[in-house]
C-alpha cells in the first residue's frame, strides 16, 4: 500500500470500535413512534470505492430506516424525468431551517427552498408521481434503488410508514399549503402516500454505499459499468448535497466531514468522496439539527485520517 492510499480496512475497524464504547450518542427520533422502538447502541460503517472493494464495521449489515436519504434517489430520478425543469417546482439555496419548517413557504409562495427538507422532498415526489399511480411510482423508486444496490431484496418497513401516516400532521400541513399555491399537481394524500413509503425504504449501510457509488464516479456505476447520470448531474446532486444534504447542520457537516453527504432521521449518513468512494454510516441517535450524531462524528473521523474532504487534506 502506497503512502498516499489510506489503509480503509484499519480505518474502518478502529471507527467502528471506538464508536462502539461511545457514550454521547444523540436522541433517537421519536416524533415517528417506529423509529423511537430503534436501538441507539448500533453503529455500522460501510465504504465501497470505485474498485468496488467494500469495507464494512459494526452493524453494517443490518437494514435501517433511510428517511431522508431516499430524498437523493427521488431527486435524481426527477431529474431524469423533467430535467431542468424541477427547479419550477423546488429551489436550490440552503434553508437555514429545520427539516420540518413551514416559515419559508409563505414569503416563496408555495415554492420550497432545495429538494432535501421535507417540502421540497414532497415537491419532486410530487413530480415523480404525475401521470402515475402510486403504487407505480413506489415501485419505481424501490426499483432504482434496488437496480443501483444490486440487490432486490432491498424493500419497505410497512411499520415504518404506517407510523409516519399516522403521525405526519407536519408533512400533511406542508403539502397542503403547496397545494394551495398550485406547487402540488396531485391529490396530497397519493403524494404524500408514496413520500411516506419511500422515506420507509429499509437499507444496510453496504446497500447504501453501493446505492450511492456512481455520484462518486461521474455518474457511472463502476461495478456494473451502468451509466445513471451524466457526469454534470452527479456533479451538482453532490452539489446539492454538501449545501443542504444536512439541513440547517449542512454547515457544520461541510466544516467538520467536508463531503457532500444526505442525513435521515433514521441516523443515517450517505457520503460522498468524489472519484475514490461511497460512503454510508448508522448510528440512531440524533443532534439538535436531526442529523445523526455519532455518524457525523465518525465521518469526521474518516476524512481526518484519509485526508478525503474535497477541502483538502
Ligand atoms: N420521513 C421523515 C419526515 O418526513 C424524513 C425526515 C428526515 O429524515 N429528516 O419527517
Amino acid at each position: 500500500m502506497s503512502e498516499t492510499e489510506p489503509d480503509l480496512a484499519a480505518i474502518v475497524r478502529d471507527i467502528a470500535a471506538e464508536m462502539l464504547t461511545r457514550k454521547d450518542r444523540g436522541t433517537v427520533a421519536t416524533y415517528i413512534p417506529e423509529l423511537a422502538n430503534v436501538d441507539a447502541q448500533r453503529f455500522g460503517l460501510a465504504i465501497v470505492d470505485v474498485a468496488g472493494n467494500v469495507y464494512a464495521g459494526g452493524d453494517s449489515a443490518l437494514p435501517f430506516s433511510i428517511q431522508s436519504i431516499s430524498k437523493v434517489f427521488t431527486l435524481t430520478l426527477a431529474l431524469g424525468r423533467i430535467g431542468d425543469r424541477l427547479w419550477r417546482h423546488v429551489g436550490r439555496e440552503p434553508s437555514g431551517n429545520r427539516f420540518n419548517s413551514i416559515v419559508q413557504l409563505e414569503h416563496e409562495l408555495g415554492v420550497p427552498r432545495n429538494p432535501f427538507i421535507n417540502a421540497g422532498a414532497i415537491a419532486v415526489t410530487d413530480v415523480i408521481l404525475s401521470g402515475r399511480q402510486p403504487r407505480e411510482t413506489l415501485g419505481e423508486i424501490l426499483r432504482f434503488l434496488q437496480f443501483l444496490a444490486d440487490d432486490t431484496t432491498i424493500s419497505i418497513d410497512q411499520d415504518v410508514a404506517a407510523s409516519e401516516k399516522r403521525t405526519g400532521f407536519r408533512n400533511v400541513a406542508l403539502a397542503n399549503y403547496m397545494k394551495s399555491f398550485g406547487v402540488i399537481e396531485n391529490p396530497v394524500d397519493y403524494t404524500l402516500g408514496v413520500y411516506f413509503h419511500h422515506c420507509a425504504i429499509a437499507m444496510s449501510c453496504e446497500q447504501l454505499a453501493r446505492a450511492g457509488l456512481f455520484l462518486s464516479c461521474n455518474g457511472v456505476n463502476p461495478l456494473t459499468a451502468f451509466s445513471v447520470v451524466s457526469a454534470e448531474r452527479a456533479r451538482r446532486i453532490n452539489a446539492l448535497m454538501l449545501t443542504c444534504g444536512h439541513y440547517d447542520g449542512s454547515g457544520e457537516f461541510a466544516y467538520r466531514v467536508g463531503l457532500p453527504g444526505k442525513s435521515g432521521v433514521g441516523g443515517g449518513i450517505l457520503a460522498i468522496a468524489p472519484g475514490k468512494a461511497s460512503i454510508a454510516v448508522w448510528s440512531p441517535g440524533l443532534d439538535e439539527a436531526g442529523n445523526s450524531h455519532l455518524g457525523r462524528i465518525a465521518l469526521e473521523e474518516f476524512t481526518r485520517r484519509t485526508g478525503w474532504s474535497i477541502f483538502g487534506p
